[in-house]
């Protein structure tokens, strides 16, 4: 069986993470210590940004940088329907209003022209996501921005190390969210997330939010959460993100592996934007006939899935938030389908996925 995802690590690596715990735990320090303290310097450092907060999930990294840009009840968020629904969480949660908005047909990430027509004075904020490690067009979003005056948080939850024209994603914003989930291209051994910016004032309310508001001992000026990144899961993060630009090329070169393997058949498949760098935290492709293709695939003992079979507005939670169709991402939800993709994918096996999907189409 062929997996979509597999977490396995080199021996060599699993080890240094078991010996890098077993520190933490001697230490008898586990929340807000050294490890997080470090890690947070290094992921600053390695997405190119000034400041770092650790936090604890993607899904809290949104709340957190929305509410330290003070956005909240009553205003409204422009974001995708197409994402993961924890950005919807995030939004809804912080009391904001999500306004869904449609995707691009190549990239698959937000259409600024669909934006445009949505936008209104409640309006606070977009959250554009880098939808399967694929930029957004940061360029119109961040024109758009600073015309209208609102506030950006990049959802890079899926895109840690992606670029575009050698900028990493995250440093575009006022604030970005990256999230640690397991299957992300940098996990956690648990749940895990990273707030970055490079405003010292936003990242410095991001560090009283994370820790319930509190300034002081025991003397709670705001109202905050309580999410911090702990000591664990910082040093298995330490010891991964010096693998993270190493499994982003792997993914990079299995990438474009499918695309010229896979060209010519009646396939489609995300568009990168000129200049960017997608790091393909899934490999997702567009095909007519998506269910069947599975059903095929899973008899070869070949996993594939669909991300994201709704739109986020067809669920229960956020169907009250619904603007109308989106043309786009209603169509797309029923012809997406990820295949197996991860840096230990052997040649072997991609191979394997090749010739089932062009037996398929024959
Ligand atoms: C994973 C993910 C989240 C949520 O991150 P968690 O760490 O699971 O809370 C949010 N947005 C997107 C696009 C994601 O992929």
């Amino acid at each position: 069986m062929i997996p979509l995802v597999d977490l396995e690590l080199s021996k060599s690596l699993n080890e240094k993470i078991k010996k890098e715990v077993g520190k933490v735990i001697d230490s008898k320090n586990f929340i807000l210590g050294e490890r997080l303290y470090l890690f947070e310097k290094e992921f600053a450092t390695h997405i190119g940004v000034k400041h770092a907060v650790g936090v604890g999930s993607g899904t809290d990294a949104l709340r957190l940088a929305l509410r330290a840009l003070g956005i909240g009840h009553g205003d409204k968020v422009l974001t995708v329907a197409l994402t993961s629904p924890f950005t919807a969480v995030a939004i809804v949660e912080e009391g904001a209003t999500p306004v869904f908005c449609d995707i691009d047909q190549d990239t698959w990430t937000i259409d600024i022209n669909d934006a445009l027509k949505k936008i209104d004075k409640r309006t606070k904020a977009i959250i554009p996501v880098h939808l399967f490690g694929n930029p957004c067009d940061m360029k119109s979003v961040l024109k758009f921005a600073k015309k209208n005056k609102i506030r950006i948080v990049e959802d890079a939850c899926q895109a840690h190390g992606a670029s575009i024209s050698g900028i990493h994603v995250g440093t575009f914003g006022d604030a970005a969210a990256f999230s640690f989930y397991p299957t992300k291209n940098l996990g956690a051994m648990g749940d895990g997330g990273m707030v970055v910016t490079n405003n010292k004032t936003v990242a410095h309310m991001l560090r009283i939010l994370r820790h319930g508001g509190q300034t002081k001992r025991f003397w709670h000026k705001y109202r905050g959460i309580n999410s911090r990144l702990d000591e664990i899961q910082a040093a298995v993060l330490s010891a991964k993100l010096k693998f993270l630009s190493t499994w982003n090329r792997k993914r990079q070169k299995m990438a474009g592996y499918y695309l010229d393997n896979l060209s010519g058949l009646s396939m489609e498949f995300q568009q990168v934007l000129k200049g960017a760098h997608s790091v393909y935290h899934l490999f997702v492709t567009r095909v007519e006939n998506r269910d069947k293709l599975k059903e095929h695939l899973s008899k070869s003992g070949i996993v594939s899935d669909i991300y994201y079979s709704y739109p986020l507005y067809f669920q229960d939670a956020f169907r009250k938030y619904s603007n109308g169709k989106l043309p786009n991402t209603e169509k797309l939800v029923q012809q997406l389908l990820a295949l197996p993709l991860y840096p230990t994918l052997s040649g072997r096996n991609q191979d394997k996925i090749i010739l089932s999907i062009k037996k398929f189409f024959k």
